[in-house]
């Protein structure tokens, strides 16, 4: 008697290597390719082993057998109405995750299921090693490892079939996906209406079958009206009311709950099967996660991190910014000496070397805040920042994925504008432009230093954190306000994708926060040279009074006493500065600012830096022979105070972006409105909020 033909049916995710091994058991000569397409038709090919005749079919690559594609639909129902004998389950073993949710779909078909462990020579290229022997026992089912692609495993593989397919019947599978109790109550209840009312009238397991129509699965519902019209109506309205349960249960379609209960499955049967290098440096990563992306603890460690930034920022800085001060002092001393005395020698002392020497000294606390910055990238660390913020920033009806543009804002606003390319949506990006310049950029940072440290002493490192998040909170609202009105939406989903932890490289941290403070240092090349120089021209013309009119003055000042310093004051009053400040000043008096802040405020838009450089040059700092600290000093004796250098401060971090800045957002938004917008916007919300912090301190019964 001869033997009846076996069927053996390839199954697998697409590139899993089915036709490899379609090919290498057949002997077909066909081509390996993996257009798209190709594979929807079915491909047989009959093959004798002693007398016994096989089939084998190449089914297409899916990822699951949910009736979806084409593809999907093709392969399901292959399976479960060709009923081959044995499913050959090509599983790439580099994927064992994603590859073992088809293979646990299949396994709960009423079919024998054989387990091709394939690309096993990758998989050990890659340091994976998969205990076969477990995972045959584990999900019951014989596993073999095949190199397909050099035709290894191919005899064991048609072996291990043909047995099985003469084995009889599996018992019920004892290891199945195990379900939450509600839905294995559901899957309970469904299958027990379908066991009794259809019977024998449906060709599927009722288990199976239960939880398709769990599933909403329309396939499964027209093939149940087909077979049994009477008996399906009153099951399919109970699966109606069984899903709506469901849905009320877990605020979710039952659908998705199923599939993250397979996910969770499969992922402790990798866990269980699967040894790694790479997959332990994953765990690690996972492990640090737990704690980094906490529900939370996650977010105070972020703003501690972002303390701890500004902590290092400031105290390592201290050191060499007084180096650099001194350096400068020294380079004014000498400059004096070489210059004869005169409009040249003011220009050079008390203009450049004075204002770009103020802003030159921040050059450190620059340096580290970059290298911070670029260590948060460099690890992995930036990426869980967006993570973290995900809820945060859906208050503002945007994703985590803004906040990286928001958290780069505070090296500089420019590249951040830039960065909101990523974001897909026009409105997403509009948003996150417009709520960038918020985040305090470095150029901000010499005139926090100057202010805090002039008016708050030990405690500046205090208030310039609150500061930043203040930025924060005002991007926030900011946020809400724009999300209602203006720019009304809603946020698209994404998948956030988290890369594992790396050691950051030294080298490449030092390139990274190089690049950036580069564009620093041009800065004083040109702009604040420049804007310096201006600004003391400015100050110094027209000249009140001849200054050597008077021998007496003439000789005070050679003495460089105090009425030099006065002489110089008065001078800047009367200049053409001193008119344009003292023309502002109403508007910048109820804030506490003076007219001398207000002129630095109006220069900070070509730079931000230039608030400093030019409080330096008004408050007559760099004549030869100043000292550390002579800026702030100079700024406590002015008139201001502690509450006045404070609203200086929070106009300096909300009012308008840089020149720099607003061109990139006009480039970026492609719209002269959007950039007049964030100009007028930024202003004034700068204004009230320091109106707010002046008056309000003032009625608190502060200075
Ligand atoms: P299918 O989409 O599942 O039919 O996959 P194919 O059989 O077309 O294989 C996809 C690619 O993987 C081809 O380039 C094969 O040569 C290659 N391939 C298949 N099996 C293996 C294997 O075990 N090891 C390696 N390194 N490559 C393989
Ligand atoms: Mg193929």
């Amino acid at each position: 008697m001869v033997p009846r033909p076996i069927t053996l049916a390839l199954a697998g995710n697409p590139n899993s290597g089915k036709t490899s091994i379609f090919n290498n058991l057949t002997g077909t000569r066909q081509k390996v390719g993996n257009w798209p397409g190709v594979t929807v038709e079915k491909k047989e090919g009959r093959i004798r082993r002693g007398d016994r005749e096989i089939i084998v079919v190449d089914l297409p690559g899916t990822y699951s057998l949910t009736p979806f594609s084409l593809e999907e639909v093709i392969a399901r129902n292959y399976l479960l109405d060709e009923r081959p004998d044995v499913g050959v389950v090509v599983i790439d073993a580099t994927n064992l995750e994603r590859s073992l949710y088809l293979a646990t779909q299949i396994r709960e078909l009423d079919c024998k299921v054989l387990f091709a462990l394939n690309m096993a020579d990758m998989a050990r290229a890659r340091g994976l090693t998969i205990d076969a022997a477990k995972l045959s026992q584990l999900l019951d089912v014989p596993v073999v490892f095949t190199v397909a692609n050099r035709a290894e495993g191919m005899e064991e593989l048609l072996e291990e079939a043909i047995r099985l397919a003469d084995s009889p019947k599996p018992p019920d599978r004892t290891r199945r996906v195990k379900y939450s109790r509600d839905l294995e109550e559901a899957i309970g209840r469904l299958s027990g209406f379908l066991e009794s009312r259809i019977g024998d009238r449906l060709a599927w397991l009722p288990r199976w079958t239960a939880i398709k129509l769990l599933e909403d699965d329309e396939v499964v519902k027209e093939r149940l009206v087909a077979a049994a019209p009477e008996a399906a109506r009153f099951v399919l309205e109970a699966a109606a009311k069984l899903r709506r349960h469901l849905s009320e249960r877990y605020d979710e379609d039952p659908q998705i709950v199923l599939t993250d209960e397979r996910y969770g499955f499969i992922a402790g049967i990798v866990r269980e099967v699967q040894r790694a290098d790479a997959r332990r440096r994953v765990d690690v990563s996972r492990n640090i996660d737990l704690v980094l992306t906490h529900r939370f603890l996650g977010f105070p460690i972020f703003l501690f991190f972002i303390w701890a930034m500004f902590q290092l920022t400031f105290t390592l800085g201290e050191t060499p910014v007084s180096w650099i001060e001194a350096g400068v002092g020294r380079a004014a001393q000498a400059a004096a000496a070489l210059l004869p005395e005169g409009p040249l020698q003011g220009l050079i002392v008390e203009g450049v070397i004075a204002g770009v020497g103020s802003v030159l000294k921040f050059l450190p606390n620059i340096l580290i805040l970059f290298f911070c910055i670029a260590l948060f990238e460099d690890t992995g660390y930036m990426a869980r920042t967006a993570f973290l913020m995900d809820r945060i920033m859906h208050l503002i009806g945007l994703h985590g994925k803004s906040f990286i543009p928001m958290l780069m804002g505070f090296g500089c606003n420019v590249p951040a504008v830039m960065a909101a390319r990523t974001l897909e949506s026009p409105r997403d990006r509009i948003l996150t432009i417009l709520i960038t310049p918020f985040m305090s950029c470095s150029a901000k940072l010499p005139v926090y230093v100057v202010l805090a440290g002039a008016f708050f002493g030990e405690r500046a490192g205090n208030v310039i954190f609150a500061l930043y998040l203040l930025g924060i909170l005002l991007s926030i609202l900011t946020g809400r306000l724009l999300r209602s009105t203006l720019l009304a939406g809603a946020d698209a989903p994404f998948v956030m994708e988290l890369p594992p932890y790396r050691m950051p490289m030294v080298k490449s941290l030092l390139i990274h926060m190089w690049d950036r403070s580069r564009i620093f240092l041009r800065k004083m090349g040109n702009v604040i040279l420049i804007g310096s120089a201006v600004v003391w021209v400015l100050s110094s013309f027209p000249q009140a009074s001849p200054p050597d009119s008077s021998p007496a003055a003439a000789a005070e000042e050679a003495a460089g006493g105090q009425d030099a310093v006065e002489a110089r004051g008065s001078q800047i009053r009367e200049s053409w500065l001193g008119k344009i400040g003292r023309a502002a000043e109403p508007l910048f008096a109820p804030l506490g600012i003076d007219w001398r802040g207000a002129v630095a405020l109006l220069s900070g838009f070509i730079a931000k830096e230039i608030v400093v450089s030019t409080l330096g040059v008004l408050h007559a700092v760099g004549e030869a022979g100043q000292t550390e600290g002579a800026l702030e000093r100079a700024l406590l004796s002015s008139g201001m105070t502690p509450l006045s250098g404070l609203a200086m401060m929070v106009f300096v971090l909300l009012y308008l972006p840089c020149l720099a800045t607003v061109t990139a957002i006009r480039r970026e938004t492609g719209s002269t409105k959007w950039m007049l917008f964030s100009i007028g916007y930024n202003t004034a919300v700068a204004w009230l909020v320091s109106f707010a912090v002046y008056q309000g301190g003032r009625l608190l019964g502060y200075a």
